[in-house]
């Protein structure tokens, strides 16, 4: 054991930078130890968008806020190019402009807009469907994952003195040491930020937390008329499935008609989120099944639901589909956070929702306040 760090981070997602960044602009020494050679988690099969409308009231609502801001400070200086910035969610139907409506009114919605007909078919030329309006948050910033996670990890490495271990999995964490598959590493703290692995470290005590796993599909495809998105969109299940609006009136309205319209796709949990790339391509998901243990298979059926709801709001199928992938992420159909302290001097930090990368940077921030003092 030659070097001692103050903190030692296991996981390399977008969790366990966000924890290494605020250790280390606190001044400590920190080490990042992942079993991957890189990261290729949840982090980087993620749609990429950094949302704040749709997150729950209050401390959720207010972390991602705050995370937002970080990961503006974070793109900028990690080189990470933001693709676009904004959300539209595009009622089709009337009892979806009812709830989004309200939305805008709300403190939850200040800065955002919504929509009539004729004004959203203006600001988005593309939709070619029926719509009855759309909601406008101009908050959310989409990032390329599958990019943005390793150019973080280099500037955190270059810019703040970040050690990274890759291929080095963590199989215990005791007072001071952590045990690894390269041997001890001497750290005086240590934040378990393992993504759906929660058996392997601490299992027991998650176990008990009610954390599940859930599988999305993911699509990236191209329409041959290309056409450049003012920001991502979003549709009716959006509002059905966003805790932000939940409480809203009209939402039950909207159940009732998407469950006799749309019973499949509230089944496999399809929640229509489009963002676009560089290249005119668009990211396309995503579904969600809840299983402990998802399986690798990615049935048509399922990509069917979520390319037919796009079709409606943009009038036709895509030509291209790219590529199609699977991602599985930490599940609490109660908790959208799951934060454990085994004992003084660590902590287990989950992020159980299908948005846990837009609250990261808060979290991270808020862990080693708690470990290190407000300073970090
Ligand atoms: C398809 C999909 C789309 C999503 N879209 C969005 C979105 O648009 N916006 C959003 O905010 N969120 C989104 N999410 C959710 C978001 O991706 C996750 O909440 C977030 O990435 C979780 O980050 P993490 O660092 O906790 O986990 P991960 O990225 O999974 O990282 C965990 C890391 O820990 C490592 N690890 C685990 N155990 C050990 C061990 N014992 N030793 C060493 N290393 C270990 C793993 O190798 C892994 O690299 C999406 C998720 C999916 C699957």
């Amino acid at each position: 054991m030659s070097d001692r760090f103050d903190l030692a981070v296991v996981g390399g997602g977008i969790l366990g930078l966000a924890h290494a960044l605020a250790a280390a602009r606190g001044g400590r020494r920190v080490v990042v130890l992942d079993r991957e050679a890189r990261a290729c988690g949840a982090s980087v099969r993620m749609s990429g968008l950094i949302t704040v409308a749709g997150h729950a009231p209050g401390v959720q609502w207010r972390r991602a806020k705050r995370s937002r801001e970080i990961w503006a400070d974070v793109c900028q200086h990690a080189g990470v190019r933001i693709e676009h910035e904004g959300l539209a969610i595009v009622a089709r139907r009337a009892e979806a402009a009812a709830p989004l409506e309200a939305f805008a009114a709300s403190e939850a919605g200040s800065g955002c807009n919504f929509y009539r007909i004729e004004d959203a078919h203006a600001l988005f030329p593309q939709f070619k469907g029926d719509i009855a309006g759309l909601l406008w948050s101009p908050d959310e910033l989409r990032v390329e994952a599958k990019s943005a996670l390793p150019k973080i990890a280099h500037w955190l490495e270059d810019a703040h003195d970040v050690a990274f271990r890759w291929e080095t999995a963590v199989t215990a964490v005791g007072d001071g040491v952590i045990e690894t598959s390269r041997g001890p590493i001497a750290a005086d703290a240590a934040v378990v930020c393992a993504g759906d692995d929660f058996r392997t470290l601490f299992g027991e005590r998650l176990a008990a937390t009610g954390l599940t796993r859930a599988k999305s599909h993911m699509l990236r495809v191209r329409y041959d008329d290309g056409f450049e998105l003012p920001g991502a969109v979003a549709s009716d299940l959006a509002v059905l499935r966003l805790p932000g609006f939940a409480e809203l009136d009209g939402v039950d309205a909207l159940r009732e008609r998407l469950e006799a319209e749309q019973p499949d796709h509230l089944q496999y949990g399809v929640n229509l989120l489009v963002s676009q790339s560089s290249d005119g391509s668009l990211i396309v998901g995503m579904s969600r099944q809840v299983d402990p243990s998802p399986d690798p298979f990615q049935p048509q059926a399922i990509d069917d639901l979520i390319l037919d709801e796009l079709a409606q709001i943009f009038g036709k199928r895509p030509k291209h589909v790219l590529s199609r992938w699977t991602g599985t992420y930490a599940y609490s159909p109660e908790r959208p956070v799951v934060v454990e302290a085994p004992n003084e001097r660590t902590r287990v930090v989950v992020a159980a929702s299908a948005a846990g990368a837009s609250s990261a940077f808060a979290l991270g921030e808020e862990t080693i306040a708690g470990l290190f003092g407000k300073a970090g």
